[in-house]
Order: structure tokens, then C-alpha cells, then sequence
């Protein structure tokens, strides 16, 4: 007998419905997830600064709209034609599902296909008025459940927490992945990390506790941060400053360090990381910034310095093949993912939240839900 799929009404979600405007808590309508679909109960959502950037304008989106990607939960129902996916297991949503069939999949870069970003485009629930609420990055993981197509859950092992396990879905894939995946970083080299937010402070722990670095450098001004990055496993912390270059050259027998990550997305920090990096290393940028904010090169310095300034998106990373590794360095003690989180917050408590990660507070506040 065909199973009835119908609407599920009373989702609460946290919507925003302009630029800079304020979230409000509110029940949407998710309808019966469609062929290739999947409805996931959320467990926890981080609030990462990618939510910011897509809140206050200075990455496109699309409005009204439900935020929050780095999220996990359980399969709540699926859909027809999936398979793979049963209720009740428990999933890390993946906010750029690769296709595994376009060009960039098919040489190995899945977090450079450009089907990622479609679900980001379209409404994915109704408000009470019936008029569609789009879905953040889409997953719209800052709501009870949510639909998402079924390759943007990653099944996830029963040992791993929820609430910790969410961490890994944008901070952990991205900081890890930036050092592991993109700078690759050996054994023994210096690594200088700018912005320890979630990102950063997975960074940090990526090149000390992962990839075995030597010196590991951690730069911001919130001291908190600091403290936290020294507990994961920095050698030095420092704070922003114009001789940061010098600075790090002094302690690195005056070259600059091996590699530098960006974990900020400002051409001043980008500009800082370039000048701190040893000549022949590389310079690999996380953050991602607004569209007017120029980078100053002079035209002498980038061959004399023989850098390499690379950019990086989404760590690298291919969440369904990296994940494990994750797990198992998460099991191992190596990845803290509690340390990460220093807010926990409800649905209602996103304001504020915002509020702290624009003044540069916390590392990661996380929404949890009843489950
Ligand atoms: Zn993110
Ligand atoms: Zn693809």
C-alpha cells in the first residue's frame, strides 16, 4: 500500500525577511519531502559566520529565508526513490551536496561543483500567509526540521553526539580542511593562523594535533580566543597588530612561517597572512569577504617573495570521504569539539548570538533543539 506523504505544519523556524533585519521565531509549513528528498529532525545548529555575511548582505540571498548549515540531526521521513537514508538515523547536513557527475567532480574537486549551490536558490517551505520561505545554503538548519535532497545528509556513526557532531558539517570540514586538503601542510612545518573563530580554532587544532606541525601561531584580538587556541594546541598567540609580519618572522628565525590560513575574509588580514608567510610559502585563504574590499599586491613582491597565495573553499573537503577521518580523530581526543562551543543558545537567542559573533565573542554558539 503507497505510504500518504502530507505537509508537516509547525515547524518553528528562525526567519529573517530582509537585510539586517531581525530573526523572528515562527511556525512554517515543510511540505512531504519530494523524489530524492529527505525531512531531518534537527538536533543542533552552530552559527557560523557565513549566516552573518548571508544576514547583513555581504553575500547574496534570497528573502525571506531560514539560515543555519552547520547542522545535525535525524532522518525524520524519506522520500520516494531513496535509498541508503531510514528513519531514525542520525545525519550531518552538508550545505554543498557535489553531484559527483559535472567536470570539477569528476577530476576530484567536489567542493568546487557548481551544482552545489542550487538548493540554495529555490523555497523550501510556506509562512503562515503561504508565501514560500527560502532555505539558507540550503539547508535551513535554524528550525526544528527541515527538507533537504538526500545526498546533503552524511550519515553519521551512533558514538558521535549530535550536538558536537554538528560542529563537523562547516567549522571542522572547512579549518581542518584548509590545513589538511589545501595547504597540506607536513610534519614539522610553522603554520600561522589569523581569526579563530570556529574555523580558525579548528585550524589550529588541524595543524598542531592532525597534520603534526611545529610552531603553530594563533592571531586575534579577543583574548578568550587566545586562551582557548593555546588549550588546542598553539605554540604562540598573538594579537593583531601593523608589525604582525615582523612579529612572526621573529619567531620563526626570521623567515615567516611555512604557511599562513586566513580564517577572517578581510583584504587587511588577507594582506597581513601574505606578508607573515616565508618566502616560497604558501598562503591559503579561508574567509570569505565582500565584493569591494580590494587586495594591494605591488608587482615586485609576488615573484621576488616566490609565495603562493591559493584560495580554498569549503576546506577542500569532500564531506561524505572526509568525514571518517573526522570521526576517528574526534575519537581519538585529537579534534575537541566541545571546546568549540561556547554558547549554547535556543531558536529565540539568535539575536544576540549574531550580535556576539559581529563583535567578535565566543567562538561558536550552538542552537539545540529538543529532540
Ligand atoms: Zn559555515
Ligand atoms: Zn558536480
Amino acid at each position: 500500500m503507497p505510504v500518504e506523504r502530507v505537509a508537516v505544519n509547525g515547524v518553528r523556524a528562525a526567519v529573517l525577511r530582509e537585510v539586517g533585519g531581525a530573526f523572528s521565531v515562527e511556525d512554517v509549513t515543510l511540505p512531504a519531502p519530494g523524489p530524492g528528498q529527505v525531512r531531518v529532525r534537527m538536533a543542533a545548529t552552530g552559527v557560523c559566520h557565513s549566516d552573518l555575511s548571508l544576514a547583513n548582505g555581504t553575500m547574496a540571498q534570497e528573502f525571506p529565508v531560514v539560515l543555519g548549515h552547520e547542522g545535525a540531526g535525524r532522518v525524520a521521513e524519506v522520500g520516494p526513490e531513496v535509498t541508503g537514508l531510514s528513519a531514525g538515523d542520525p545525519v550531518l547536513l552538508n550545505w554543498a551536496p557535489a553531484c559527483r557527475r559535472c567536470w570539477y567532480c569528476e577530476r576530484g574537486e567536489p567542493y568546487l561543483c557548481p551544482e552545489a549551490m542550487r538548493a540554495w536558490q529555490r523555497p523550501y517551505a510556506t509562512l503562515s500567509d503561504g508565501s514560500g520561505v527560502f532555505q539558507g545554503l540550503g539547508t535551513a538548519a535554524f528550525g526544528t526540521e527541515t527538507v533537504v535532497d538526500a545526498h546533503a545528509c552524511v550519515p553519521l556513526p551512533r558514538d558521535v553526539p549530535l550536538d558536537q557532531a554538528a560542529l563537523l558539517g562547516c567549522a571542522v570540514l572547512t579549518g581542518v580542511g584548509a590545513v589538511v586538503n589545501a595547504a597540506k601542510v607536513q610534519p614539522g612545518e610553522s603554520v600561522l593562523v589569523i581569526g579563530l573563530g570556529g574555523v580558525g580554532l579548528c585550524a589550529v587544532q588541524g595543524a598542531a594535533r592532525i597534520a603534526g606541525a611545529g610552531q603553530v601561531i594563533a592571531v586575534d584580538p579577543s583574548p578568550e580566543k587566545a586562551e582557548l587556541a593555546s588549550r588546542l594546541g598553539a605554540t604562540a598567540t598573538l594579537e593583531p597588530s601593523d608589525d604582525l609580519a615582523s612579529r612572526v618572522r621573529g619567531l620563526t628565525e626570521g623567515r615567516g612561517a611555512d604557511h599562513a590560513i586566513e580564517c577572517v575574509g578581510r583584504a587587511e588580514t588577507i594582506r597581513g597572512a601574505w606578508s607573515a608567510t616565508r618566502r616560497g610559502g604558501r598562503t591559503t585563504v579561508v574567509g570569505m569577504g565582500a565584493r569591494g574590499d580590494k587586495l594591494a599586491l605591488n608587482a615586485l613582491e609576488i615573484a621576488y617573495w616566490g609565495r603562493t597565495l591559493a584560495g580554498c573553499m569549503f576546506g577542500n573537503s569532500d564531506p561524505a570521504a572526509d568525514l571518517p577521518a573526522l570521526i576517528e580523530h574526534y575519537r581519538a581526543g585529537r579534534l575537541d569539539l566541545a571546546a568549540l562551543v561556547t554558547d549554547r543558545i535556543g531558536l529565540d537567542q539568535l539575536g544576540p548570538a549574531f550580535e556576539a559573533m559581529r563583535a567578535g565573542h565566543g567562538a561558536r554558539s550552538l542552537v539545540v533543539f529538543d529532540e
